[in-house]
């Protein structure tokens, strides 16, 4: 469905006399997601993930690599193309309350991508945007509102409604609960969790947040500072994470009770800047696991198996379980 080889986001940020500065945010990634699947993709702020989304819809420009949906290469299109991709794949975004325009109704803020794509006017427009106002549980009333008389969990369930006018196959959601209250957070992922089995999507689901992407995909990657590290079967990931990263991550996700047990220090530092990445691998320093003289000079290898990779010194020349 969507396939991503070698994909490279390399960002040009300054430029002194002859010295080029280059973020590089996303650094050789390679995705493949299949048609109706939920794939997760978390990582720490910083670590490349919503880049990747961005690139897929050619929101950022692609440095290298390739971008293929539907077996149909979109890696570099031109404007008439990028039509194309918008009926293939749509993105909902964090915060709901700046994806809308305030002055347009959700009538019109729901109703543009019809407009632009199909030509849909009158009547029949009109039925198509309150007919996708129902799928996300909204009714007609809501058709003449303005934003501000919306709550979160409505704007955001506007916000799908209006990435699914065009019976896209693909849906990328950036850290779509994660502006909204808890008790609202838990209706959205559910009611997205019944629309793609509904509509048989295919979710990128962007989120640092683990519990929720256990919850929703079958599938997860981690990123840090641009690569993958691990990925794998969500429930074996979680239940058996490989990476030191995967393991710290994991660490950090509370109990649901008011004493939480020791599971040892929390990760330490903060994530390094993608423009003067460590050498050797990108965690070194800050791995509980690294070896002196091999993980700060070595870039490691990816070791692969039928269920995922992890790409870790600790496990060069293994053949991983299930492999
Ligand atoms: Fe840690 Fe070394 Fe593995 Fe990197 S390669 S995660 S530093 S053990």
């Amino acid at each position: 469905m969507l396939a991503l080889e070698d994909l490279k986001v390399h960002f040009e940020v300054g430029r002194k006399s002859k010295e080029r500065t280059v973020l590089k945010a996303v650094d050789g990634v390679t995705l493949k997601l299949e048609k109706g699947e939920a794939f997760g993709l978390v990582g720490e702020s910083g670590s490349g993930k919503s880049t990747i989304g961005k690139a897929a819809l050619h929101l950022v420009p692609i440095t290298d690599g390739r971008l293929v949906i539907d077996q149909e290469d979109l890696t570099r299109i031109d404007p008439r193309a990028e039509k194309k991709l918008r009926r293939k794949a749509q993105m909902v975004f964090q915060d709901p309350h700046s994806a809308l325009n305030p002055r347009m109704t959700i009538l019109r803020s729901v109703a543009e991508p019809l407009v632009l794509h199909t030509g849909m006017r009158g009547a029949e427009l009109r039925n198509r945007v309150a007919e996708l106002l129902e799928i996300v549980g909204l009714s007609s009333q809501f058709l003449y509102r303005y934003p501000h008389e919306l709550s979160g969990g409505q704007k955001q369930r506007v916000c799908i409604a209006r990435a699914i006018a065009l019976n896209p196959d693909l849906l990328i959601l950036d850290e779509p609960t994660s502006a909204l209250d808890v008790s609202v957070q838990a209706q959205i992922l559910e009611f997205l969790k019944k629309l793609q089995a509904d509509f048989g999507l295919t979710y990128l689901f962007i989120s640092h947040n683990l519990a929720v992407v256990r919850y929703l995909c079958r599938r997860v990657a981690v990123m840090y500072l641009g690569v993958i590290v691990e990925e794998g079967e969500t429930e074996a990931v979680f239940n058996n994470p490989r990476h030191p990263y995967t393991k710290a991550l994991l660490k950090a996700v509370p109990y649901p009770q008011a004493v939480q047990p020791d599971r040892g220090p929390p990760l330490a530092g903060d994530i390094p800047s993608p423009i003067n990445l460590p050498s050797g691998c990108r965690f070194h320093t800050r791995c509980p696991e690294r070896i002196d003289g091999v993980c700060d000079v070595e870039t490691p290898p990816t070791v692969r198996d039928v269920s995922g990779l992890v790409r870790c010194h600790l496990f060069a020349g293994e053949t991983l379980p299930g492999s």
